[in-house]
């Protein structure tokens, strides 16, 4: 079979150059031209002679820059091939690529291809999603709350700024969920959680379900009084639902509030402590009301 070596590589979906040991380019192969011309690049251009490594040093992005280190190391010899996974977004699709390098063995050449990972990277997005939310609400999960709590410790650990958390528990629920049914009861989470998710305003502000029906509100940068607005606001929002109890009342909350200050406890579970414990003072003083502590 008389066959080349570019009909081979033109037959493949990687985007593919071959570099000289300057980082000259010697060969793209025909994915490498559809798709730069599909990126606005003239079809017929001239690739070869151009220097790769400076393409990707233009602009000092740091994906650039890391491919560059990358594509260093392999002609140098410091590493046998090197894969970099790096967004490529375009203004209409959301998209990533996998670089591939390895030095051409008994030549001072370096391949690179370029590989569409776009469909995996979709998927990790989905199932990363999927592992930080609760089904029934939508809302943020105990992991969530973990990973932005922990974040948000640190930032204002740096920042010497405050953070707050509301506690909100759901009043006599058990008693809801046993006359309406279990299915009604659902629906009355989710009718809360849209609310206490409503009242979540701000980047740092995250909304969790803990556990059946206790929620978190975790408000970055914020004090105690603006705090204690926010938890007046859900309670208001919550007594406004179309719903009612079996005795004919609103739907109520009790709310415990911690607001501190990293500088004053020792790490950010300690909040959710506290914020409980002012759950258990708002449910002793007869529930449907906020309870707040903010340690110095
Ligand atoms: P309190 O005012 O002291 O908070 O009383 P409560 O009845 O709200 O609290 P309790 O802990 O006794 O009951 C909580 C109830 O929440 C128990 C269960 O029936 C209900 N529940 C927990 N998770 C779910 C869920 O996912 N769906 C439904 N429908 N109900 C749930
Ligand atoms: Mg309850
Ligand atoms: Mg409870």
């Amino acid at each position: 079979m008389d066959i080349s070596c570019s009909q081979i590589l033109d037959a493949l979906q990687a985007q593919i150059a071959v570099i000289d040991a300057n980082g000259a380019i010697c060969y793209v192969n025909q994915a490498w031209r559809d798709f730069a011309s599909s990126n606005g690049m003239s079809a017929d251009y001239e690739w070869e002679g151009n220097n790769y490594l400076a393409a990707c040093k233009i602009g000092s992005t740091d994906e650039g820059l890391q491919a560059a280190n990358l594509i260093e190391d392999v002609i140098s010899g410091l590493r046998d091939e090197a894969y970099l996974e790096y967004p490529c977004h375009s203004p209409t699709m959301r998209r990533w690529f996998m670089m591939h390098v390895a030095i051409i063995p008994s030549t001072p050449l370096c391949v690179i291809s370029h590989h569409n990972i776009t469909d995996r990277k979709l998927i990790e997005e989905k199932v990363e999603e999927l592992s930080l939310h609760d089904p029934l609400t939508g809302l943020g999960n105990r992991r969530l709350f973990l990973q932005e709590s922990h974040r948000q410790w640190l930032h204002n650990q740096r920042y010497h700024t405050g953070m707050s958390v509301l506690m909100i528990d759901i009043d006599h629920f058990k008693i809801y969920n046993d006359y309406f049914g279990h299915l009604a009861g659902d629906q009355c989470l989710i009718a809360v959680a849209d609310v206490i998710q409503s009242n979540a305003h701000r980047p740092d502000d995250v909304a969790i379900r803990f556990g059946g029906e206790e929620f978190l509100l975790l408000l970055g940068q914020t004090d105690a009084p603006s705090a204690l607005l926010v938890a007046e606001k859900i309670q208001a929002g919550i007594m406004a639902l179309p719903l009612h109890t079996p005795a004919n009342g609103p739907i109520t909350v009790s709310i415990g509030i911690a607001s501190a200050r990293p500088s004053s406890l020792s790490e950010a579970n300690r909040l959710v402590d506290l914020a409980d414990k002012q759950l258990y003072l708002a449910k002793e003083s007869g529930r449907n009301c906020c309870k707040i502590t903010h340690p110095s």
